[in-house]
């Protein structure tokens, strides 16, 4: 596991706890491992996502765009927060746009936050520092066309010869991902941190390490007709040894102000950040705000 844990992560793992691994990764069954090397038998559909639903238009912003019937008229996008006053409850935009609120549900990342709030708090800030760290991530797409040679999803790789360490078919999890025709398509993340720095030619190192983990061949490269990057800076929020140090002088405070900062990064605990956890985030905040019934997916101890 080490290889493929600081491939992923770009993070010393000794300055990781282990709290993240009892929901995210599946647990061994002993039993059914021997009895399937006693009978011979390949098991590969086993864990807690070996299925799972995916829209099949609009891609993963297909989920999203149900909900926007609900929240169409109160919804503004394309603003970016600048400033948080918490004496007279004001947040401010970059445009220069204030507004009022009762209480605030944050979605943007922590450490972020932190920064934006008015009067600057040196515990709070000091508290992030040293407990919220977080990697970053180049998402490289590659579309080919060809009929799709494979009927997997994802697929980890540890190895050195390739810089990412996790590739999808994501033209398997919706037809309609990729034009019609032959055509598949492939994602494949690298990581990075100060800890760990990627070549600037990832596009190219991709290409290469689909290679040399025969992926596609170096003829298939002609066939590509399309690739795609997207640079992500908040890619997954570390559990470092501080981190719910760290929440737990930053959460209070925040909600002793009626602010709850939830979701990936706005929550910052990686095993329940994943999509469906967010949403159920959502849920669960504003249940909590509304009846007082308490959060079960966001919490620390
Ligand atoms: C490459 C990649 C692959 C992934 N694959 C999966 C997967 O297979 N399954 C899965 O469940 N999850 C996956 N995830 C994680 C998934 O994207 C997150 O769990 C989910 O998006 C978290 O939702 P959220 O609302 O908490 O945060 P986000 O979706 O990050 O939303 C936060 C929003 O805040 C906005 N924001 C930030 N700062 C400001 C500001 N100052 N002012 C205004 N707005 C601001 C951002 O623009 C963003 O829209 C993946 C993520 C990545 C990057």
């Amino acid at each position: 596991m080490l290889p493929q844990n600081k491939k992923t992560w770009a993070h010393p793992l000794d300055q990781m706890n282990k709290d993240w691994i009892a929901e995210r990764v599946s647990i061994v069954d002993l039993k059914r491992i021997i009895k399937n090397i006693i009978f011979k038998q390949d098991d590969v559909s086993w864990g807690p996502n070996n299925q799972f639903k995916f829209p099949l238009y609009g891609g993963t912003g297909g989920l999203f765009n149900k909900f926007m019937p609900y929240v169409k008229d109160n919804l503004q996008l394309n603003r970016k927060l600048a400033g948080i006053n918490l004496d007279n409850k004001t947040i401010k935009f970059t445009d220069g746009q204030k507004m009022d609120y009762d209480i605030l549900i944050n979605t943007s990342p922590l450490d972020i936050l932190v920064n934006m709030l008015s009067p600057k708090n040196d515990k709070l800030l000091d508290a992030a520092g040293m407990g919220l760290e977080h990697n970053s991530g180049h998402i490289i797409g590659v579309g080919i066309q060809q009929a799709c040679p494979s009927n997997k999803c994802w697929m980890y790789f540890p190895q050195g010869d390739s810089p990412f360490y996790r590739t999808t078919y994501f033209s398997n999890y919706s037809p309609n991902n990729v034009p019609k025709g032959k055509y598949y398509s492939l994602m494949c993340e690298t990581s990075f941190s100060p800890y760990k720095q990627v070549d600037k030619n990832i596009t190219e190192l991709t290409l290469q390490g689909l290679e040399n983990s025969k992926l596609i061949s170096n003829t298939d490269r002609n066939d590509i007709v399309s690739t795609y990057q997207l640079d992500v800076e908040h890619l997954y929020p570390i559990p470092t040894l501080k981190r719910n140090d760290a929440l737990r002088i930053i959460q209070p405070y925040l909600k002793k102000h009626d602010i709850y900062s939830r979701g990936r990064f706005g929550g910052w605990l990686y095993e329940v950040g994943n999509m469906d956890h967010s949403v159920m985030q959502g849920v669960e905040t504003v249940d909590y705000i509304l009846s007082g019934k308490a959060e079960t997916t966001w919490k620390i101890d």
